[in-house]
């Protein structure tokens, strides 16, 4: 009996629980009062005040299971084994309490006890020259150096900017040598298949000065991360985050609307991966208060939800089908995270409209996309122009992503440069055009189209206020 993804989410809570941990819900995936971040990409993300001292924390030792969003993986989606742009970050969180030590001793006790991997189908990494880390899987835990390896400050050292950082532990199952890239030492940094990093473990004991300088930092902290997606691989003994559980019940569903087979064809199999993560981040985002726009969180939703919806139709699916979708997601998800029940109508209620809206000129736009790439072709260029791309954006409602995917595909490029000069050309006209009033930027947002919504949802107000923030 194979481990379902809700059990290894279960069974992580309650081990830390054991350790003595104050156990936290997920954060919404809107960062509060943090500028620098658009979407919250780490369990540690929400609490980077409890660890800068700003706040104090519930407890010295916390432990989440967190929502996250890494846009920047999005065009690893579908294409590697182990990226999606939604997953979930279980961790385990020492303010100024426990440290290397435990770190190490209790991810061990964890998946070789709890979840009972084969010791030797693990390997570790540290940090190049943190020995003690080192010392501490040799000598403590008595785990083979043959599988110990040492990796530079790009793999194993966390920091952002200044402040505190450190170096890191990394945990990596080995999927066997039929997934390797052939080289004679194979092993975890490689850039191959064979070794799934699954588990990050920092420890942050260093403050960076503005100098460059790594003083000592006071209270030492502790910050792990455990892809849930990629343990349940490993437990469900599966080659791909698409293939588990809770995740390949939405991809069934897929191939199901499209009436496809999965497996037979690996351009359509990488655009159903696409549709299968892009609903996931889409429900979750909506549910957590953002909506489509043409900016900040409200375009990265956007951008998913278009590409899922084009995507859609490459696999030759008519007309809307993002919300059969939506009903497993929650289905698979909603008892983890009852805001996708409790705003169901809703979330169905704003996919609903934006994606409406994209079909209504999805069409249109790629049948001038085509004319353009012919006309660049005929012309024996390469390259689209930014108006044209622009024309595409503003008219037809084409993500730049998404023009540029398109065009990819062609071998085709387009002039970002020109892009961004009739967008700027664009805000200066609307500005003009709006005069000295202010707040009138929400005019033409989706916002107004949700006026049905926005009396059958009582959170409503909530999603306004941290649909502004931006
Ligand atoms: P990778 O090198 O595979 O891109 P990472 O080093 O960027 O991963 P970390 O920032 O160390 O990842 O995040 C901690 C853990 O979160 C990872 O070890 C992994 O289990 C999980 N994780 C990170 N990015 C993703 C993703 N895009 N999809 C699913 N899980 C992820
Ligand atoms: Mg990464
Ligand atoms: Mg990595
Ligand atoms: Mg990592």
């Amino acid at each position: 009996e194979k481990l379902g993804l809700n059990e290894i989410r279960r069974r992580f809570t309650e081990f830390f629980r054991t350790k003595d941990h104050y156990i936290a819900k997920s954060h919404s995936l809107i960062p509060s009062n943090d500028k620098s971040l658009l979407l919250i990409n780490s369990g540690m993300a929400p609490l980077k005040n409890y660890f800068s001292g700003v706040e104090t924390p519930p407890k010295k030792r916390m432990s989440t299971v967190q929502k996250c969003i890494r846009t920047g993986d999005i065009d690893n989606v579908g294409v590697t084994a182990r990226h999606a742009t939604f997953f979930e970050m279980m961790g385990n969180f020492s303010f100024g309490d426990y440290f290397k030590k435990e770190a190490i001793t209790w991810a061990w006790e964890f998946i070789t006890e709890w979840l009972e991997i084969p010791e030797d189908k693990v390997w570790v990494t540290v940090y190049e020259s943190d020995d003690e880390a080192y010392d501490l899987w040799k000598n403590m835990i008595g785990f083979p150096e043959e599988r110990i390896v040492r990796l530079g400050k790009e793999d194993n050292f966390w920091e952002i900017g200044l402040g505190p950082c450190g170096p890191c532990s990394e945990i990596y199952f080995d999927k066997g040598e039929k997934y390797g890239c052939g080289c004679e030492d194979c092993k975890p940094g490689c850039d191959c298949d064979r070794f799934l990093e699954f588990w990050n473990l920092v420890f942050t004991q260093f403050d960076k000065q503005e100098d460059g300088s790594y003083g000592d930092l006071e209270n030492k902290n502790i910050d792990t991360g455990m892809g849930l997606e990629r343990m349940a691989c490993i437990m469900q003994d599966v080659d791909n985050i698409f293939e588990v559980d809770t995740i390949q019940s939405v991809l069934k569903k897929v191939t199901e609307i499209a009436n496809i087979e999965y497996g037979k064809d690996s351009v359509t199999d990488k655009s159903v991966r696409i549709v299968t993560d892009h609903i996931r981040s889409v429900a979750f985002m909506i549910g957590d208060g953002i909506l489509p726009s043409n900016e900040g969180r409200g375009y990265v939703l956007r951008r998913l939800l278009r590409r899922a919806a084009r995507h859609g139709k490459l696999l030759g699916i008519e007309g809307p089908f993002l919300n059969q979708l939506l009903d497993i997601v929650i289905e698979t998800c909603g008892e983890a995270y009852p805001e996708l029940v409790e705003k169901e109508s809703y979330i169905r209620k704003v996919i609903g409209i934006e994606e409406e809206k994209f079909a209504e000129t999805l069409q249109q736009g790629l049948d001038i996309l085509h004319s353009y790439t012919e006309e660049v072709k005929k012309e024996g260029n390469n390259m689209i122009s930014g108006e044209q791309a622009f024309k595409l954006y503003d008219t037809y409602g084409f993500p730049l992503d998404l023009t540029k995917e398109i065009l990819m595909d062609e071998g085709l490029t387009l002039d970002e440069e020109g892009f961004t000069k009739e967008m700027q050309m664009q805000k200066e006209r609307a500005r003009a055009a709006r005069g000295n009033r202010e707040g009138d930027a929400w005019k033409e947002d989706p916002l107004t189209l949700l006026d049905d919504a926005k009396s059958k949802f009582d959170g409503y107000h909530d999603l306004e206020k941290n649909a502004k923030i931006k």
